[in-house]
């Protein structure tokens, strides 16, 4: 992007409100009564991984928390707060924890050296990811396969921190909320399941979906489909 890149993006999104405005002249009249979004969608700060354009979603179908490598920590007011407003006010269906390929948290938490300042400290729980499992991380000879393991261990964790918050545990029991852990690939655009979330009180029913205002999601038990209404 130019060095402008801000006027850029002002003049580009009178024109996206513009086209959104032609396509659906009630479009944001109706976002102004509020929000009803299903997922809470805990993601990596990347600007690679913007997860309602990623996800073919609108805006008012995904409730945001992103931090740098989509870090899960209980005594992070931010995060904590986030998912307490989506669980309990906004019942949301389902949080979707993502991590994905090329992170640079993952690649810095692998690295020996110090980067400085408070990051050091917010990467700290994937530098105890990586020592926890340092005998298989260092079989993988590929740097940038080490990297999207430790990004998937993350992914993991958090799933774990997630599913012992107090909120979550509460909801997961009485109405079904779904908890999942997937993996983003920047070099295809795709999500990939993990396989680390729970399902909720529902059971293990398969392909269940979730709709947006133009596509929806489908969250099966061998990964996460997408589909373009
Ligand atoms: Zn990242």
């Amino acid at each position: 992007m130019a060095a402008d890149s801000f006027h850029y993006a002002l003049s580009s999104n009178a024109a996206w409100a513009g086209y959104k405005c032609h396509q659906n002249p009630t479009f944001f009249a109706k976002q102004t009564k509020g929000q009803t979004p299903s997922i809470l969608w805990i993601g990596c700060s990347d600007s690679r991984v913007p997860e309602t354009t990623l996800l073919g979603l609108q805006p008012g179908d995904v409730f945001v928390h992103r931090n740098i490598a989509n870090v899960v920590s209980p005594t992070d007011i931010s995060v904590s707060a986030v998912i307490e407003y989506a669980v309990i006010q906004l019942k949301v269906s389902h949080i979707v924890l993502c991590g994905h390929t090329c992170c640079g948290g993952a690649a810095a938490a692998l690295s020996n050296g110090r980067i400085g300042g408070v990051l050091d400290t917010w990467l700290t729980p994937l530098k105890t990811a990586r020592k926890q499992h340092e005998e298989e991380l260092q079989g993988i000879k590929d740097d940038s396969a080490r990297a999207v393991r430790l990004a998937e261990l993350n992914v993991e964790k958090g799933v774990e921190v997630l599913k012992s918050m107090f909120v979550v545990e509460e909801a997961m029991k009485e109405r079904g909320l779904d908890v999942h852990g997937v993996l983003y690939d920047i070099g295809v655009g795709k999500i990939r399941d993990l396989g680390a979330g729970c399902h909720g009180g529902r059971g293990e029913e398969k392909g269940e979906i979730v709709k947006g205002k133009h596509g929806m999601l489908v969250f099966g038990n061998g990964g996460a489909a997408m589909a373009i209404r």
